[in-house]
This record gives C-alpha cells, sequence and structure tokens, in this order.
C-alpha cells in the first residue's frame, strides 16, 4: 500500500477513491475517520488516498492528475453519451452515469 494523494476535503478524496476504481484501481481513505480517535492513532488533518496495489501506482498517480486537470477546468461539459450538459465540478453525467471524457 502506498500513499497517492493529499486530498483537500473528504469529498473529494470519496470522489477519486470512486474514480480510481472505475480503473479497476482498488484505493482506500485514511484520515476521515481518525479524529476522534487521539492518542491511538495519529489525527490527519487531511484525507490521505492511499493505493493497495503497488503495481497500480503510476497509473493512478496520472489519473489523479488527470481528474485535478478536469476539476480545474472552467466550464460545464456535455455528456458524449446522452448530451446532456453536466456542471463542471461533476466527473459523471448526472442523467445517465457515463464518466466524462
Ligand atoms: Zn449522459
Amino acid at each position: 500500500m502506498r500513499a497517492l494523494y493529499q486530498s483537500k476535503d473528504r469529498i473529494e478524496a470519496q470522489l477519486l477513491k470512486d474514480y480510481l476504481a472505475s480503473y479497476h484501481i482498488r484505493a482506500v481513505v485514511h484520515g476521515e475517520f481518525l479524529i476522534g480517535a487521539a492518542g491511538e492513532l495519529p489525527v490527519l488533518p487531511f484525507p490521505v488516498l492511499w493505493v493497495l496495489e503497488e503495481r497500480d501506482f503510476e497509473r493512478a498517480r496520472a489519473l489523479v492528475e488527470h481528474f485535478l486537470a478536469q476539476e480545474s477546468a472552467v466550464t460545464d461539459w456535455q455528456c458524449s453519451y446522452c448530451g446532456e450538459l453536466n456542471e463542471r465540478q461533476f466527473h459523471q453525467c448526472w442523467n445517465c452515469s457515463t464518466l466524462r471524457e
């Protein structure tokens, strides 16, 4: 297991985890549930995404970069499958669940 990315918030970390899962890369988010467990586990300020399989790491890193580049794009996007217009923060069509290209 290898630390891949420190996320700015839990929602982003979860989105990235789901995004990687859609490419059959297994990842877990650590840090979000540790608050309140002080004394036993270190309290991490931000959730960290971990890739379970070492062999997936380089691919996962490229996917995260791709995801973050999309996230910072300023425009809404049109679904290539159903033509629905989606807001920029979504990486999946709200109407038909097609992943953003
Ligand atoms: Zn669609």
